[in-house]
């Protein structure tokens, strides 16, 4: 036999079975009970919530003989008995050619609905009531829907009509308003687990509780879609379906590698997010897909905040709005993961704190060393002035560098610095004296010498004034000091 898929089995059988729908199922048993249901409904909510089976429940018990001769007897009726799914009417319904369905959606000319509506005029061959199931009832013909609007206003006796919609605002007031509405709701995720560990039970194969978690977090409040990757999972699956059969046969990153990606971020560590997204990326996974896997990881977070009632989302709030940009610019973009890979380094940056200038950095900048250097060689030299052949030497030498206790001094020709050599020791008494401190000399030859001052200029200036000093040969420029 060939297999059946879940979410053809897993369909309510009663009311009692509709998932996630109390408020329904509810309405609906004291309707029936009381003999109170209307000719018209029109069922809304989101895909897979329960709309067309509800309907097909319902245009069953309108047929069903017990629920029938229950509400003769004035016997209220328990959702587990709507319909009975017994009496023969029951177990002719679903090859009845008293219930009609077609899906609104698929390429029906307008001549089949206009056709398959016009049967409602006719008597129903066997049942009780004639019923019409028309899904996706938005996208119905204007044709179409004047049929069901006259249908509806002045309905023939004996037929009942379902229409389902996932967009209410697209169906014309005009239906809306003679119908009697039931407005589905998104099915919580708990409530999706713990009906895929009963599935699961039925089936005969373990359900790891993380594992229905997943899925039913990935239905997105949709039991139909919830089954249908049980039902893959299942069939991957060997005795026990886990996490990791589901992340596998979804084409899922793992909660792991997300939270690896999330907390190298979080830590600023750019070395370990690369090595997380490529982990990810080599899973094959697409870009997109993982950046919004880490959105739905990051919401799930801030859920947990708010339970803990924490305050602070800034980060988190900058973290998903970076994604949702990033996922923006990678359709079409021919470099998704690049894109993805840089959104995250970025994010993994670390954060530049703008400082405050204070004064004791003022009086402390970082060329200090420098000025205070050359302060101490210009009084130094002005003290030996009248040796004059040390003068000479001084006049063209150049504080390149004061670190430490050793000032350096650059000369652009050897010769000169041999002759200020003969009076180093001389010197650096006298500078002692000065500094009040010890402080060595070092001296450096590079005919190219300029002084710092011309270095840390910008160009083009720094090219320009270079040139005007060779033009001029100006050895005395080399001393200009800001
Ligand atoms: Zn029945």
């Amino acid at each position: 036999m060939a297999y059946e898929a879940l979410y053809t089995r897993g369909r309510p059988k009663t009311l009692s079975q509709l998932i996630g729908q109390e408020h329904i199922s509810n309405a609906l048993t004291r309707a029936i009970s009381s003999n109170r249901l209307s000719h018209a409904y029109l069922l809304v909510g989101t895909r897979g919530t329960g709309k067309t089976s509800t309907a097909r429940l319902l245009a069953k018990a309108m047929n069903c003989d017990r629920v029938h001769a229950a509400q003769l007897d004035g016997r209220p009726l328990e959702k587990k008995e709507i319909p009975c799914n017994r009496c023969e009417s029951c177990r002719a319904f679903d090859t009845s050619p008293d219930n009609v369905e077609f899906d609104a959606a698929s390429n029906r000319s307008v001549e089949d609905v206009t056709r398959l509506l016009s049967t409602a005029y006719l008597a129903p061959l066997r049942a009780r009531v004639k019923t019409f199931i028309i899904d996706e009832v938005h996208m119905l013909s204007f044709e179409a829907v004047n049929s069901i609007l006259k249908l509806i206003e002045e309905p023939p006796p004996n037929v009942a009509f379902f229409l389902a919609t996932t967009e209410l605002n697209k169906v014309p007031m005009t239906i809306r308003s003679r119908c009697q509405v039931l407005n589905f709701r998104l099915i919580p995720q708990a409530v999706i687990a713990q009906y895929l560990a009963t599935l699961a039970r039925r089936l005969n194969v373990g359900l790891q509780e993380e594992a229905a978690k997943k899925i039913a977090r990935l239905a997105e409040g949709s039991m139909r879609d919830a089954m249908t990757y049980l039902d893959q999972c299942y069939a991957m699956a060997d005795k026990e379906i886990t996490l990791e059969n589901v992340n596998e046969t979804l084409g899922l990153i793992s909660d792991e590698n997300l939270d690896e990606i999330i907390s190298a971020v979080k830590a600023k560590d750019r070395a370990a997010v690369g090595r997380a997204v490529t982990q990810a990326f080599s899973s094959g996974l697409a870009a997109n897909v993982i950046a919004e896997s880490l959105i739905t990881r990051l919401r799930d977070i801030e859920f947990d905040m708010l339970e803990r009632d924490e305050k602070n989302f800034a980060e988190l709030d900058n973290f998903i709005d970076a994604l949702r940009k990033s996922i923006g610019e990678m359709f079409g973009s021919g470099i998704p993961d690049i894109i993805l890979e840089m959104t995250l380094m970025k994010l993994a940056a670390p954060v530049q704190n703008f400082v405050m200038t204070t004064p004791a950095q003022i009086s402390a900048p970082p060329n200090e060393n420098l000025d205070a250097g050359q302060k101490i060689f210009y009084h130094t030299a002005n003290s030996l002035s009248e040796d004059k052949s040390l003068s000479f030497a001084l006049s063209k030498a150049i504080v390149t560098k004061f670190a430490g206790d050793t000032l350096t001094l650059g000369f652009k020709s050897a010769a000169i610095a041999n002759e200020f050599k003969k009076s180093q020791t001389q010197f650096e008494e006298a500078m002692a004296q000065s500094a009040n401190r010890a402080i060595k000399i070092s001296v450096e030859v590079d005919e190219n010498l300029l002084p710092p001052a011309v270095n840390n200029l910008a160009e083009p200036a720094r090219s320009n004034l270079v040139s005007a000093m060779k033009f001029f040969n100006a050895s005395d420029v080399m001393k200009i000091s800001d």
